[in-house]
């Protein structure tokens, strides 16, 4: 396994440049799925496309009859400048590979490049690469464009870079890997006024005002503090001058959860404080809700195991660890919701070095690629074992 894989990271590291030189942002990866379709025909990977927009699934058999296994890998990049210098940054203003898809898109190609060479596998691999995970729900879009029927697998695998963890060094989790996100606008309205005769109108920034307090309460006390729970208003705006009572105010936010039951809890109280908050304040409020809040990613126990297994099949031994969550998201849980899977994350090296995930500074590091080709190559073969 060493050799196929050392041998190919020249090419590797090339295809990665070549992928964050041509970032696109979500729903817009035309470009970037006739290269990876490409790849894959080049490898005689047989490749099936427009699987949810520009998503694609790529079919390698193994030596027999067998189940199957999906490993899955995102594609789009963040609408977004990039402030590198290097020879390999964005061409593309506006838009930049900060989240590291570019080295996901490349270990997943090693990975279909070991596998259809090796075949030390019973039944099928689906080389599953998602668009849209950053915004509009890609993982969804597959779902929905009849993923699962298709290419039937019996589990699922992903991975994320992670900086600030030793470069190689490899994390999963017992259960809660991300957290599922919902997002919420509230409009509080009254007619306005003047700013001296508050009791002739209701005030829209007072009724804000108490939301941005209350929901946080709710946090604190609805929540069992043993949970993980956040709500975030990330933008509040009403009213233009010093001396007039405002007709709206909008605030906009979101909220997270490790646990589907807390997001409903969450998404039930925003929707009764912003309805106390319009109250107290005399006014209307409008509530709106980006349809239903994404899952959050919890790895399975065998599935979780399996990744193990595997990365302690790599060469080097690297770092095993269990993670400890974030609220962060990734729509890898709309796989979960209806198959076991484990979603792992691999050390991408200080972030003095690399940047952090959604900077401008940022770049996937390629000392990693190795790794991520020989993990998820392994948690084919022990899926299918
Ligand atoms: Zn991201
Ligand atoms: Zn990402």
């Amino acid at each position: 396994m060493t050799d196929i894989v050392e041998d190919a990271l020249p090419r590797l590291i090339a295809m990665r440049h070549d992928l964050h030189r041509h970032p696109e942002i979500s729903r817009e990866e035309a470009w970037t799925s006739v290269f990876v379709a490409e790849r894959l025909t080049e490898m005689g990977i047989p490749v099936h496309t427009g699987v949810g927009g520009y998503g694609m699934v790529g079919v390698v058999e193994g030596s027999g009859e067998g189940p199957g296994v999906a490993l899955r890998a995102d594609m789009d990049a963040l609408a977004m400048d990039e402030h590198n210098s290097f020879d390999h940054r964005s061409q593309i203003p506006g838009a930049m590979h900060a989240c590291g898809h570019d080295g996901h898109m490349t270990m997943l190609l090693g990975a279909a490049s070991y596998l259809s060479l090796t075949r030390r596998f019973r039944g099928t691999v689906y080389l599953v690469f998602q668009p849209a995970e950053e915004r509009y729900g890609g993982a969804q879009l597959m779902l929905d464009a009849g993923l699962l029927e298709r290419f039937p697998a019996r589990n699922i695998f992903g991975l994320h870079n992670w900086p600030d963890v030793p470069a190689g060094e490899v994390i999963v989790h017992d259960g809660p890997v991300m957290a599922g996100a919902g997002e919420f606008t509230l409009k509080f309205k009254a007619p306005g006024g003047h700013a001296a005769m508050p009791h002739m109108t209701g005030d829209p920034v007072l009724a804000g005002s108490h939301f941005v307090t209350g929901i946080q309460q709710a946090v604190g006390r609805a929540v069992n503090p043993l949970e993980a729970a956040v709500v975030t208003v990330g933008s509040f705006q009403g009213g233009f001058a010093q001396n007039v009572i405002s007709r709206e105010a909008t605030l906009a936010g979101t909220f997270r959860g490790l646990r589907s039951d807390i997001l409903a809890l969450l998404k039930a109280r925003v929707e009764e404080i912003a309805q106390s908050a319009a109250r107290i304040a005399s006014t209307e409020v409008e509530i709106g809700f980006d349809d239903l809040p994404s899952p959050p990613v919890v790895n399975t126990p065998a599935e979780a195991e399996i990744m193990r297994r595997a990365a302690r099949t790599l060469p080097g031994s690297p770092a095993l660890h269990i993670g400890v969550p974030t609220m962060a998201g990734d729509d890898f849980g709309a796989f979960l919701e209806h198959l076991p899977g484990a979603y792992a994350w691999i050390g991408n090296g200080p972030s003095d070095r690399n940047g952090r995930l959604h900077q401008p500074d940022y770049d996937f590091n390629d000392a990693i690629i190795g790794t991520g080709v020989r993990l998820l190559s392994a948690t084919a073969e022990q899926a299918l074992l």
